[in-house]
């Protein structure tokens, strides 16, 4: 089952996605018909898309003859009748299941039993979309992202009666359109909507404790590699949408609390401060957010008598690595215990521990010492040293003075140190957690997981990559600590984790 470029494409549905899935098509050589119910909006959406190739044509960004022949290619039909010949429908109509039921009944009726038929829902089940169809195994998801021609990412969504061979037609259509397509089998969420919610929930949960504010938990995951931090990305997307994707999730898991939304954004939804489109969410606009900055300089701790370096973690070895320029200031050399259970450094008699998961205060106790601060984990410390954001809490009863050095140890060694109240971080355990679990239920690959979430969320990295560089035990202890300080079932530690442990 080949589609090739000569095939024409019909794509239902003119509004953002549709138009955008019109111009990759148009642009990969495909005669396209373009329908939409409400009048004239195919037309207009040509005529918008033409506008928008004379700008780029104009930048030098396309040929005059690629711009022309793409629009030449796309035609506004005023109804489905004239569609009948397309050899694949894509349909981007509003997100609602009973339209979308409708619409793939009417396309069945007047279309070649092998046309096939594809949905962009970004939400809906493809099986339940399929349900009543005579050929119920030729409808897939098509899930394109937003802006289209830009984002590379499709999912590739597979229903209970989805033919195999559909979906690798459809998956090699995507690449012929040079799009990465993922395959994803239909489950709430599909891949990116689903692994994401963590970034969101747990950065929310933050907040409904007064763990930090938003600017700070922003700065701390743009210092872990983030584009955006979860709170400016909120406002971004708009509270209202984000919302309502958490809400579709969470009823669709059966109200797992796992996907549970939050208070903290639901206020934001019922005060009308959805973000930048209304020109307030957790920042006001149109001044862009006010984001921590990383502090510059490096601070010269007070002279230590003894400095060790516990662990024997790639973590561990990065902070023998950083501290040791800091020491030569001092004509010393960091002591090393790589057999030591915990990941840290040593200052005399205060401890700089590497999160596993417990908040300070238990650790203290552990430990039976006062002068304790934990931090989060580096994501990547060799490449964090400049200007790598990173968060940590100090123990309530270390002295004063620990608490000024641990901020001044961790600055000098090139992080730019955030002091949160003392609960643990948690947002990309849970986000490989997420990950491995959609894995362990087959809705994709450990490969697809990391394509998708790099591609369609401009993720820095995959879940599974961090989890290379960290590993799973370590990734098992800090959802295991979580779910000792909470308890509950938000904080289950997934399967396919245990298992790869
Ligand atoms: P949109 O509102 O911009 O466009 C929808 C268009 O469909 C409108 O022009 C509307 O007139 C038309 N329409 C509605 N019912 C129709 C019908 N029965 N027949 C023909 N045309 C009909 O919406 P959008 O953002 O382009 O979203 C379209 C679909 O793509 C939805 O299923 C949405 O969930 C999905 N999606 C959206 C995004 C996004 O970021 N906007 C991303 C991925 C997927």
């Amino acid at each position: 089952m080949t589609i090739s470029s000569q095939d024409t494409i019909l794509i239902v549905g003119a509004g953002i996605m549709g138009a955008g899935i019109a111009q990759v098509a148009a642009q990969a050589g495909h005669p396209v018909l373009l329908f939409d119910t409400r009048p004239d909006a195919a037309i207009a959406a040509k005529g918008q898309l033409a506008r928008t190739l004379e700008t780029l044509v104009a930048k030098g960004k396309m040929s005059e003859a690629a711009a022309s022949g793409t629009i030449a290619r796309i035609e506004p039909i005023p109804s489905l009748a004239a569609a009948s010949a397309a050899r694949v429908a894509i349909e981007a109509i509003v997100e609602r299941l009973d339209a979308k039921r409708a619409l793939f009944t009417d396309l069945e009726a007047s279309m070649a039993t092998d046309t096939i038929l594809a949905t962009n829902t970004s939400s809906i089940s493809v099986t339940a979309i399929a349900n009543g169809l005579r050929h119920p195994d030729r409808l897939v998801g098509m899930h394109f992202f937003n802006p289209v021609p830009l984002m590379r990412l499709v999912e590739v969504v597979s229903g209970l009666q989805t033919s195999p061979d559909v979906a690798e037609a459809v998956f090699e259509l995507s690449r012929a359109w040079r799009k990465v397509p993922v395959h994803a089998k239909s489950t709430p969420g599909f891949i990116v909507n689903r692994i994401a919610r963590p970034y969101y929930a747990e950065t929310l949960a933050l907040l409904q404790e007064q763990a930090s504010t938003p600017a700070i938990l922003d700065a701390c995951l743009r210092g872990a590699g983030f584009k955006m931090g979860p709170c400016e990305l909120m406002d971004l997307i708009g509270h209202d949408t984000n919302f309502s994707v958490t809400q579709s999730v969470f009823e669709a898991n059966f109200y797992d609390k796992r996907f549970v939304p939050s208070l903290v954004q639901r206020d934001l939804v019922d005060g009308g401060l959805l973000g930048r489109k209304t020109g307030r969410g957790f920042y006001a606009y149109p001044a862009p957010p006010d984001l921590v900055q990383a502090r510059s300089g490096t601070p010269t701790p007070l002279a230590p008598k003894r400095v060790v370096v516990h662990g024997d973690s790639p973590t561990a070895h990065a902070l023998a690595r950083l501290v040791a320029p800091v020491l030569t200031r001092f004509a010393q050399a960091p002591e090393r215990s790589p057999q030591s259970a915990w990941t840290g450094i040593e200052v005399d008699a205060a401890r700089l521990v590497l999160t596993d998961g417990r908040p300070a205060s238990d650790l203290a106790r552990d430990f039976g010492i006062n002068d304790l601060t934990v931090f989060d984990r580096p994501l990547n410390p060799e490449n964090s040293v400049t200007p790598g954001a990173l968060a940590y809490a100090n123990h309530r009863d270390a002295a004063e003075s620990w608490k000024t050095q641990a901020a001044v140890w961790l600055a000098a060694l090139g992080f730019a140190p955030h002091r949160v109240e003392d609960t643990p971080g948690r947002v990309v355990a849970m986000l490989v957690n997420e990950a491995a679990d959609a894995v362990q239920q087959g809705v994709c690959t450990a490969e697809g997981a990391d394509v998708a979430m790099k591609l369609g969320v401009n993720y820095p990295a995959g879940p599974f990559e961090w989890l290379s560089g960290w590993d799973a035990p370590g990734v098992i202890a800090v959802i295991e600590a979580l779910d000792a300080t909470y308890r509950g079932e938000r904080y289950r530690v997934s399967p396919w984790l245990r298992r790869h442990a």
